[in-house]
């Protein structure tokens, strides 16, 4: 007579995704064919169910804004028409491509050349930006931003059917009412990320009535409704927000407000943009004693701006953990690190993305080794431990 081991009882919670649901009901079958043998002379015996933690993890990365000013994509044209950003990415491609998921705000559309290119105030980059950042191992691309109206309805669903084209997921402009209920998800190692994206306005370019999905606005009763959809099918949700002010090094009282809210609403990271400077990222702690890593501002990515501080930029990245026992799931966020960039270029000619730890001379960037121990020194002002690289 053997003794079966099951632990095939009990529902799930409420917070449990369909993917937690799996595998738990997987782990728990292989359980069944367990048996152990009778001690001899003995009957039935009632022993505890012992679950064994199951513990997965990932590595969530942010890039700042991808601004495509007019020197940019003139550096890159190859042709009349046709253009290549893969060079400017050669030296921090390794990089980006080692997180699990990385995140860019591609705050221009991406218009393609046939609408007719066009730099600050009113943007429309090329597509082949989109190529350059799928090289680069970008998983999902933001654009609620301030100038995802720019060029009108025309750009945006030109610069979608491109990113659908790359198979590139996109969250905050869609394409109809339909395309905005669908929550984007990517799941890596076991752990289902959601991702949402807002921005505080569109420089005063109005956003159709009949049409609130071009561009997701910030509005506390959306996200809020957002982020409880998000909780039923993910197991990490990510909100991308496009607020403060420009310039300025650290975050606003608005910005502070707006990261308390969201903690107190459960979500679990926070990638800022729109400063073109980098803000220090902070832990926020919820109401519930949860915690929120939120990034204020990733500062520029690629651009043609102007002034050593908004050519710096960086990844900023975290792990997730998640831990399963038995139907009971926690999600817990380690290692907060940056890697600071330095957006190059000369003459509005060689742009390039550089690693600043790459930057031991002056050749590229003066007093690069002060410049580096600066941002480290700015960056780390709410995290003291924040690693870099
Ligand atoms: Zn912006």
């Amino acid at each position: 007579m053997f003794l079966l081991l099951c632990c095939c009882t009990g529902g799930t919670s409420a917070t449990d995704s369909n993917n937690i649901r799996q595998s738990a009901t997987n782990s728990c079958c292989m359980r069944e064919r367990t048996f152990i043998p009778p001690l001899p002379g003995s009957s039935t015996v009632n022993l505890p169910t012992i679950h064994v933690p199951v513990i997965t993890r990932a590595t969530l990365a942010a890039v700042g804004d991808v601004l495509i000013h007019s020197p940019v994509y003139k550096d890159a044209a190859i042709s009349k028409g046709r253009y290549n950003f893969n060079p400017m990415f050669d030296e921090i491609r390794k990089l980006t491509q080692e997180p699990d998921i990385l995140v860019a705000n591609q705050e221009s559309m991406i218009g393609g050349s046939e609408l007719g290119l066009s730099s600050y105030p009113s943007f429309n980059s090329p597509h082949e930006i989109g190529d350059a950042l799928k090289m680069a191992g970008v998983d999902m691309v933001t654009l609620a931003n301030n100038h995802t109206m720019d060029r009108g309805e025309k750009a945006i669903r030109s610069a979608l059917a491109y990113w659908d084209k790359l198979h590139m997921p996109y969250t905050g402009s869609f394409r109809s009412e339909e395309d905005a209920g669908t929550l984007r998800t990517l799941t890596s190692n076991n752990i289902t990320f959601a991702f949402l994206a807002y921005t505080y306005g569109t420089n005063g370019i109005a956003v159709p009535k009949d049409k609130p999905y071009l561009v997701n606005l910030i509005n506390l009763d959306k996200i809020k409704a957002d982020v409880e959809k998000a909780k039923k099918l993910s197991d990490v949700i990510v909100v991308s927000m496009h607020w403060g002010t420009e310039y300025e090094p650290m975050p606003n009282r608005e910005q502070q407000q707006l990261a308390q809210q969201l903690a107190d609403m459960g979500v679990q990271i926070v990638i800022g943009n729109h400063p073109h400077v980098l803000q220090p990222p902070a832990w926020v702690q919820g109401k519930n004693g949860n915690k929120t890593f939120v990034m204020y501002s990733l500062g520029n990515f690629l651009s043609a701006q102007e002034k050593t501080e908004r050519l710096i930029g960086g990844i900023g990245s975290i792990e997730v953990i998640k831990t399963v026992t038995g139907v009971s799931k926690t999600i817990t966020l380690k290692h907060p690190s940056f890697i600071p960039t330095y957006n190059y270029y000369r003459n509005h000619r060689n742009f390039k993305i550089i690693p600043m730890s790459t930057m031991t001379s002056s050749d590229r960037l003066k007093n690069a080794a002060q410049q580096l121990e600066k941002t480290k020194k700015h960056m780390s002002a709410f995290i003291p431990d924040l690693a870099f690289r």
